[in-house]
């Protein structure tokens, strides 16, 4: 079996006589059909389309699963919430994790949709146990955590919800499926933003889930499509190609984030690197090749102190999100709802040389 850095070069590509080299961006509203329209692959432009199906082939091939795509990462965990609460609507999902589910989840707790959600420490998997104790859950895991890149055993996770009757699934934005793989842990689901790292050139928003399980899979379908959280051709063709070139950009970007946590961790103006450590045995046995290109560090001040060093950067660009291919940092706490101490800088690191980020990173927080 060939190596993930090779199957994601040639993943769903065409092989036949007269196949185009990439996956055609199909721009229709409809198909043409008449009679039972599941009788044709194609009919309405929301139930299908080819574009995303080719960048659905792909990622199933590098989850060995299969995949399904939709219009943003926020979309794609609409729909595995809607599907995994049909029957228990308790939620477990970690208090430090991506603010914005938490926002979901209490959102729909408090609009009367009978969602209970249940904030952890996934760290803590006594806690977790309590939790899952205390009745069947969903059990949203996320490792690392998005901003303060903490690791959870995603194995131990799946296994105690599996010994109290209840599912796991992990938000695999950080990682993706090249530095990790949570179905191996056992989780019936990976989903990712692939406005992140997967796609890596900051140009689109999108988001998929990958499974195992066909039930899960045309639950997921059913709610897209009625729902509409479809993807954009355009946005799946940038998607596909970045995809490409994944593995050799992380491959880059894991090294320039563990030479900088190095140098953060030195630096007496840095109070605290937030980066998973090779001594974590945990992190290294689930992210064998490298711990992604996020990472956090809590300046020595406050928050405009931390504001000051960002302004300072030269390369490094001022702006929200990660994974792509030019470095970019920003104060978390800047975001309301946000629960990151107040001066810490969430740096996404690119493709750039790293002796070139320290300079600046360096030139950034000289006072
Ligand atoms: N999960 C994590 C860990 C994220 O960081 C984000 C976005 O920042 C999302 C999910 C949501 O993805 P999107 O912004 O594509 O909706």
């Amino acid at each position: 079996m060939s190596d993930l850095a090779t199957t994601i070069v040639h993943a769903a590509e065409g092989r036949a006589q007269g196949d185009p080299s990439e996956a055609p961006i199909e721009l229709t509203a409809f198909h043409v059909s008449s009679g039972d329209p599941a009788s044709v692959p194609l009919s309405y432009g929301r139930n299908g389309n080819a574009t995303w199906i080719a960048l659905e082939r792909a990622l199933g091939e590098i989850e060995a699963a299969q995949a399904l795509a939709f219009a943003s990462g926020m979309a794609a965990a609409t729909a595995l919430l809607l599907a995994l609460t049909e029957t228990s609507r308790r939620v477990i999902a970690p208090r430090d994790g991506y603010y914005t589910l938490r926002l979901l989840l209490e959102r729909l707790r408090s609009t009367g949709r009978g969602i209970e959600p249940v904030l952890v420490d996934l760290q803590d998997l006594d806690g977790v146990r309590a939790a899952l104790t205390a009745g069947p859950a969903l059990l949203w895991a996320e490792s690392p955590t998005n901003p303060l890149l903490r690791v959870a055993d995603l194995g131990a996770l799946a296994r105690l919800a599996a010994e109290h009757g209840s599912v796991m699934i992990a938000d695999n934005t950080l990682a993706t499926a090249i530095l990790q793989r949570p179905l191996e842990h056992g989780a019936m689901a990976s989903f990712a933003s692939l406005t992140k790292a997967a796609s890596g050139h900051s140009d689109v928003l999108l988001g998929a889930v990958a499974t195992r399980d066909r039930e899960l899979l045309a639950r997921l379908l059913i709610w897209r499509t009625l729902i509409g959280a479809i993807p954009g051709p355009v946005e799946a063709w940038l998607a596909l190609r970045g995809l490409r070139t994944l593995a050799l950009r992380l491959e880059r970007q894991c090294a320039n984030a563990s030479a900088i946590a190095e140098f953060l961790r030195a630096h007496a103006r840095v109070r605290h690197v937030h980066y998973p450590s090779a001594d974590d045995a945990v992190a290294r046995a689930q992210m064998p090749t490298g711990f992604g290109p996020l990472l956090s560090f809590e300046v020595d001040g406050d928050a405009s102190a931390a504001d000051t060093v960002i302004e300072r950067a030269r390369v490094i660009r001022p702006a929200t999100s990660f994974g792509g291919i030019g470095s970019t940092w920003e104060r978390r706490g800047r975001w309301a709802d946000e629960s990151a101490p107040l001066s810490l800088i969430r740096l996404s690191v690119g493709i750039e040389r790293a002796g070139d980020l320290i300079a600046d990173i360096q030139h950034a927080l000289t006072s």
